[in-house]
């Protein structure tokens, strides 16, 4: 069932066995594992089933390293979590990414990829990935829609991903809603777990609202699943007996934050562009393609460069664009319907803050004439712009290619989420990310670039040139976030390296586990979400047996 914490109606204070914070990917993913189980799970959601901005200001924070971080835009606080704007890509780790690396201090998982592999497969059944995509360390296999360019093997090599097709709060909804034992709580928020005076038992969550209703959670079991910040902040919070916060004896939470570094590489001229950029295309037409192809560094030159992985997409950067085409996709956004619709808004002002959304999203529609008469005037260019999209030849010509890296960032003691002075509408402190890259970060941009850009220009018999920050030590590196938010509760085999052990449970509490990317020591350069969801399952069905 799915209650509304806003409504005078609901109750205060819930009582369940189990009690999961967060209603993203890794809290669905439990909750729903216990569906129709004689188990109460009580599910505290901070948002509501579609975006709103009173609940997203409520993941405001500040940044205060080096590299600017922005929590509040990185992530959306609405039931369905960040996958909400998520982009489907779905990876499994390589083995090397969960083994110690000599090169990478403080790198490697206490669990290995046979331990995840069986949750990977129901994983992909989650993700609604279609069962005849298979996949093993660090791929799919399966047919991309153009064939991967062959790579030098000595520095890259193709790695195929697959797109989940589904939101998890859309498709799941229903499925919370009709489920008797689960309870969804929407616009209730975490804010603080109690626990008893040794701060080993959690003994109940308190839980409110920005206008000041307030309550209580009690149960048997708890699981943090609130995000890669949120996770780390909640347990911060939780200060009234363990004034350093909860599971934190060895102030580790917070610490080791990481996300995927992301910043372009260099530049690729060439007289045809398109034969490095369209094997690596992720849309057949307009349709998404349920695999495809990104490059990354060879495992054997990450050992003898010892660098970090990453991957390099070749972005195709439009030329000139012939005015048909032009006016056809004015006309094509004139005709969107205007919205005024909150959550529609909220999620193309994030896409837009992290340059990963559909361009016009929420258009209004204006000179809708002149565009169709414009379009009238160069019907000609449309014309041959079908000829080209029929042949599978891209409609407009570019002007060259971008090479963008996406990262592994370097586990790094000194990045990490802390609490602000300044407070939320809930009258908490806010979280402070200083996010911060190493020598190691900085090694692995630069050789990467010097590994790839070339060789990846050979292919289209073009020039590489890289861009200033690479090649110059005095530039600032010019990297952003992906808003893969990584390692704030980072899992460790002992509680001096980490905060939660290899099931997920919080280092020295009985009750008390973490569910998210927050608890991965190393991320390669994968997106996290599939893994998150294997882990996720993995603890679920730790948590049947134990309840
Ligand atoms: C634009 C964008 C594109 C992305 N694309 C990809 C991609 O292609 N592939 C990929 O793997 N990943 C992608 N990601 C990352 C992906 O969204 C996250 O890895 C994933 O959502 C994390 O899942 P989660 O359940 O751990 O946390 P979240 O999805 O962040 O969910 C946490 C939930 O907890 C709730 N919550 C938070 N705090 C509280 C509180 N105090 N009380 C109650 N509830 C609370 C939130 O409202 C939210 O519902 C993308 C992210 C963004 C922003």
């Amino acid at each position: 069932m799915i209650l509304d914490y806003l409504d005078g109606e609901t109750p205060s204070d819930h009582h369940a066995d189990l009690c999961i914070v967060g209603a993203g990917p890794a809290g669905i993913a439990i909750a729903r594992a216990f569906a129709g189980s004689h188990l109460r799970v009580c599910l505290i959601e901070g948002g509501g089933l579609s975006g709103e901005e009173r609940s997203q200001s409520l993941y405001d924070g500040t940044s205060s390293g080096p590299a600017p971080f922005d929590a509040g835009t990185s992530r959306m606080r609405v039931f369905g979590g960040s996958c909400t704007l998520w982009g489907g890509g779905c990876i499994p780790l390589a083995d090397s990414d969960m083994e110690p690396r000599e090169w990478v201090p403080d790198s490697g998982w206490p669990l290995r990829y046979d331990d995840l592999a069986p949750w990977y497969e129901k994983a992909r059944d989650f993700c609604r990935i279609d069962a005849t995509h298979g996949f093993g360390p660090g791929a799919f296999d399966g047919p991309t829609p153009r064939a991967p360019l062959d790579l030098d093997p000595e520095a890259m090599a193709n790695y195929v991903f697959a797109r989940s097709p589904i939101t998890f709060g859309e498709a799941y909804r229903e499925e919370m809603r009709n489920a008797p034992n689960i309870t969804v709580l929407l616009h209730a928020n975490a804010l603080a777990l109690e626990s008893n005076e040794s701060a080993t038992v959690v003994t109940g969550l308190r839980i409110g609202t920005p206008k000041g209703r307030c309550g209580r959670v009690h149960a048997r079991h708890y699981v943090l699943a609130a995000g890669g910040i949120e996770n780390a902040r909640i347990l911060l919070l939780s200060d009234e007996v363990a004034p350093q916060g909860l599971g934190n004896d060895r102030d580790m939470v917070g610490r080791y934050f990481m996300d995927h570094p992301s910043g372009t590489l260099g530049t690729v001229q060439s007289a045809t562009p398109d034969r490095l950029t369209r094997p690596y295309e992720r849309t057949i037409g307009k349709v998404r393609a349920p695999l495809a192809s990104e490059i990354g560094v060879a495992m054997s030159a990450q050992r003898r460069h010892r660098v970090l992985n990453g991957r390099v997409h070749p972005f195709a950067v439009e030329g000139d664009v012939p005015r048909g085409i032009r006016a056809l996709r004015d006309v094509r956004a004139a005709l969107r319907p205007p919205t005024r619709d909150e959550g529609a808004l909220l999620e193309a002002r994030l896409c837009a803050a992290m340059q990963n959304g559909p361009a016009g999203a929420v258009a209004l529609p204006q000179g809708l004439a002149i565009s169709a008469i414009r379009l009238g005037l160069h019907i000609g260019d449309v014309i041959r712009a079908v000829a080209q999209k029929l042949g599978d030849r891209p409609t407009v010509h570019s002007e060259r290619v971008d090479l963008v890296g996406f990262f592994e960032q370097a586990p790094n003691r000194d990045s990490r989420v802390v609490l602000d002075e300044s407070r939320d509408a809930l009258g908490l402190r806010k979280v402070r990310v200083d996010w911060r890259l190493t020598d190691l970060d900085r090694h692995t941009w630069r050789t990467v670039t010097a590994l790839t850009g070339q060789r990846l220009a050979d292919a289209c018999g073009g020039h590489f040139e890289a861009a200033a920050w690479v090649e110059d030590e005095t530039v600032p590196p010019e990297v952003h976030g992906t808003a893969h938010h990584i390692g704030s509760t980072r899992m460790s085999a002992s509680p001096d390296q980490g905060v939660v052990d290899p099931d997920g449970k919080v280092h020295g509490m009985a009750n008390l586990h973490v569910a998210g990317s927050s608890v991965f020591p190393t991320g390669g350069w994968a997106f996290p979400t599939f893994t998150l969801i294997a882990l996720s399952l993995r603890l679920a069905e730790q948590l049947r047996d134990l309840l």
